[in-house]
């Protein structure tokens, strides 16, 4: 980080400098001077933009497999068609404004995509596969295909990925085709019923999708650690939650996966709201692992606003530094998904946006109560 640095942009938002000799400055026309810190545009890592119509629809606190069985509930009783998208038109513009420059989003639909390409921010879709009942294997596979096909056809970044190890017919798994260079996401160790379910094939998770289909049969967790270390060899993995992740799966997954490849990505607020509880950030950082944040979607997050997530993190891990947790923010998520050379820092000739951190703890390097992003350009 710079102290009293200059930064100088272009009128089309491009990189021109960055310098740290402020304070021997010339009069510069236009020089405006602000007190904080003046980070990248932020990067979401997670998120579900077409569920923004969800907030406040499941209750806080039922667990995994609780909130899992509402979902499902909502999406098959309509309530989500017809809230319709103008939730998500607005939180997009939310985001936007309070400095998140990009957005790796989430989808079971194409209904974002009029939203996503007239957006000022940049966003990558994960076209999200589940289903536990072998005969709807191949309809789902063609049906997120198409889907593809859609974004693509519209310009924008996608790819298909399965929500989680769980939920996913051994027919289904094994369809899933890999691509080379290409960015997967997956739901991963998001509570205790999850880890229980996929280490043990026991628990109130198993008995929720075996309620789903008789005929499930969960494909081995040795076969899914070896698909994911398949991604790793030549794509990016983004790992979300994280929430029941200890020093035995990460040792599992750092001795089969590439690591450099591997995101672990923290939703901390969403976490406390469906299972209270947050992941052993103190492990993570200890293992060297890539650490990056997402907000999740609105129907597990009572708020808009990325700062919360990093105010939460640090009320539990009092030793993490502003710094750290921008950098997760910023130039780590940038690598996730393939960008660094556009955004997440300040490389001369790109256009990664301008923020600025204020009401900062500047002699400590710590966020305070009234700490809050804002766009400057
Ligand atoms: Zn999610």
């Amino acid at each position: 980080m710079l102290q009293n640095a200059i930064l100088e942009v272009g009128d089309d938002g491009r990189i021109v400098s960055l310098t740290s000799d402020a304070l021997n400055t010339r009069e510069v026309n236009s020089l405006q001077m602000h007190s904080g810190i003046i980070l990248p545009g932020l990067i979401n890592m997670h998120q579900h933009l077409e569920l923004a119509a969800l907030q406040g629809a499941i209750p806080q606190g039922i667990g995994l497999p609780g909130f899992i069985k509402e979902m499902a509930d909502l999406r098959s009783s309509g309530t989500l068609h017809d809230a319709g998208l103008e939730k998500s038109r607005a939180l997009d513009a939310i985001m936007y404004g309070q400095g998140i420059q990009a957005v790796l989003d989430i989808s079971n639909t194409v209904d974002t995509i009029e939203i996503k390409k007239t957006s000022q921010i940049y966003y990558h879709t994960m076209l999200e596969i589940f289903g536990v009942r072998p005969v709807d294997a191949s309809t789902i596979w063609s049906s997120a295909q198409q889907m593809l096909t859609c974004f693509s056809q519209s310009g924008l970044a996608a790819g298909i990925s399965p929500h989680s190890l769980y939920a996913l017919s051994q027919l289904l798994f094994n369809k899933l085709q890999l691509k080379p260079e290409a960015l997967y996401s997956i739901h991963f160790m998001e509570s205790m019923h999850e880890k229980e379910w996929l280490q043990e094939g026991s628990g109130e998770l198993g008995t929720l999708l075996q309620e789903k289909s008789k005929m499930f049969s969960q494909p081995k967790f040795h076969d899914l650690i070896s698909w994911l270390r398949d991604i790793t060899k030549a794509s990016r993995l983004v790992m979300v939650h994280n929430t029941c992740v200890d020093r035995e799966i990460v040792e599992l997954l750092f001795n089969n996966l590439n690591r450099q490849e591997v995101y672990f990505c923290l939703c901390p607020q969403s976490n406390m709201y469906i299972e209270n509880t947050l992941p052993d950030i103190e492990l993570l950082r200890k293992s060297g692992a890539n650490i990056v944040i997402g907000t999740d979607s609105l129907a597990s997050n009572s708020s808009t606003y990325f700062i919360d997530e990093l105010k939460l993190l640090q009320r539990f891990n009092s030793n993490l530094s502003v710094v750290e947790i921008l950098t997760w923010s910023t130039s780590n998520a940038a690598r996730a998904l393939g960008l660094s050379h556009l955004l997440g820092s300040f490389v001369p000739n790109s256009k990664p946006g301008v923020v600025l951190l204020e009401n900062i703890n500047l002699a400590e390097m710590k966020l305070t109560n009234e700490s809050r992003f804002r766009r400057l350009l």
